[in-house]
């Protein structure tokens, strides 16, 4: 016999039978325990539709909700975020398209290195913050200021175009520039926006300026004719101007002969490598570390005055984890004479975002906001925590970023942050350790 036991207006029917006899096995009846099959009508799907729909989208759905991405989420860390959250509550009815949610990922990529389902939030993300964008939900007023910056003036800071090489007469040495020239060179170095304008990017352009100067690199810059490569506008919803900007810095390279690019900054070497190609735009691409590694033993020669000062090296997401250099950097940091190396607990694979990329780095006060600690700040407390007295770095989105959460964190003082560029000028040209860090 059967009987019918009902859970209320949406819970299952259920059918069990007092006994059935399996295989001549008599099993008692909650092992026959079976639900009858239910139409599921009362699911509105149309909050996870509007993300899976978008092209670059469709991996949102594909969550199973084992949290492995929230261990590791650097957001999660200092608040409560993270792929599987954003997959719940979007499937809960959350809009992600009007959510706060939608600007918080830095797309370090730290989630999809361990979701075994492949939920791509470096896809998810863009495409939703650019559908956002066309259907004229609400942005973050510091994201548009950029994004109205970076159109108009060719840079996210919304600086003169044409002061866009001025910082090269500090650099005490000569800076050639690719129209002047007049000539085929080895190597175009794209210096980028920061390293052009913010004062202490440009103090790290001027440093690799002189190694380049000092290897007998036959080298040039672009100088006012560079543009914003786009990178992170692209990151954080604007795709039809980073398209734009590409477009721009594709037809600058085609005028000129060099036989590779270099670059300062990780997000540049992350366009040029996996971007720009789809663009028309094919280059032999290198990080300045790894061009830097490739003169190694030149450098050694050069390298004079040892430093005294323990550092600890931040992984920046799009050299490492993006793009898998890992050790160029650390490879450039043992070189120095006088600097020794210790390792932050999250590092390499698992390197701890500074918060700056995917457009996070022109979102500081809404993540704020939003989060306990912005993610700068917890990194310099994780490089304090390991006694060194520098943070060495090698993207020019972090000096900035970590030199005003030094700050922030009451470590003025205590921790020096340099560009690698900075410290191997340093000991190039004698000059004595940092104030602070001896170590
Ligand atoms: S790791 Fe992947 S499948 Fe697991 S909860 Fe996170 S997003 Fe979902
Ligand atoms: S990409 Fe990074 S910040 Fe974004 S959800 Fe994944 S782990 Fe978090």
């Amino acid at each position: 016999m059967a009987y019918k036991q009902s859970y209320g207006k949406q819970g299952p029917v259920v059918w069990e039978k007092d006994h059935a006899v399996v295989e001549g096995i008599d099993l008692p009846g909650h092992w026959n325990r079976m639900f009858e099959s239910r139409v599921i009508t009362d699911y509105d799907t149309s909050t996870l539709d509007a993300i899976t729909s978008l092209p670059g989208g469709e991996s949102l759905g594909w969550c199973y909700q084992c949290a492995k991405c929230i261990a590791v989420c650097p957001v999660d860390i200092v608040g409560d975020y993270g792929p599987r959250k954003i997959n719940r509550d979007v499937m809960r009815g959350m809009s992600l398209l009007d959510s706060h949610n939608l600007w918080l990922c830095t797309t370090c990529q730290n989630c999809l290195r361990v979701c075994p389902k492949e939920v791509d939030m470096i896809q998810i993300m863009p495409a939703a913050r650019q559908a956002a964008i066309e259907q004229g939900q609400p942005i973050p007023p510091e994201l548009q200021k950029v994004f109205e910056a970076t159109d108009r003036y060719g840079n996210p800071l919304g600086e003169n175009p044409r002061k866009r090489a001025d910082w090269v007469k500090g650099a005490g040495i000569p800076v050639p520039i690719l129209a002047q020239l007049k000539r085929p060179v080895d190597v175009l170095w794209y210096v980028g926006s920061y390293p052009s304008y913010h004062p202490r990017g440009i103090d790290a352009a001027r440093a690799l300026a002189r190694i380049f100067h000092a290897l007998a690199v036959d080298f040039a810059i672009l100088g006012v004719e560079e543009k914003e490569d786009g990178d992170s506008i692209r990151l954080a919803g604007e795709a039809g101007l980073a398209e734009k900007l590409c477009e721009a810095n594709v037809k600058t390279f085609s005028k000129y002969a060099f036989k590779r690019l270099v670059v300062f900054g990780p997000h540049e070497y992350n366009a040029f490598k996996n971007v720009y190609p789809q663009h028309g735009g094919n280059y032999a691409v290198s990080h300045y570390t790894q061009f830097l590694v490739e003169h190694l033993d030149r450098l050694r020669e050069l390298m004079s005055r040892p430093l005294d000062l323990t550092v600890t090296y931040h992984d920046p997401c799009y050299l490492s984890r993006h793009n898998g250099e890992y050790e160029a950097p650390r490879t450039l940091l043992k070189a120095i004479p006088g600097v020794s190396l210790v390792e932050m607990p999250r590092n390499r694979e698992n390197g701890y975002c500074c918060g700056g990329g995917g457009g996070g780095m022109w979102l500081d006060s809404f993540s704020r906001d939003h989060t306990t600690m912005r993610l700068s700040d917890k990194r310099v407390i994780e490089a304090v925590e390991t006694g060194a007295k520098g943070l060495a770095i090698c993207c020019p989105y972090e000096v900035s970023r970590f030199e005003d959460a030094v700050k922030a964190t009451g470590n003025d003082g205590q921790l020096v942050v340099r560009d690698i560029a900075e410290l191997i000028d340093q000991s190039m040209r004698g000059l004595p350790s940092p104030d602070v860090g001896r170590g």
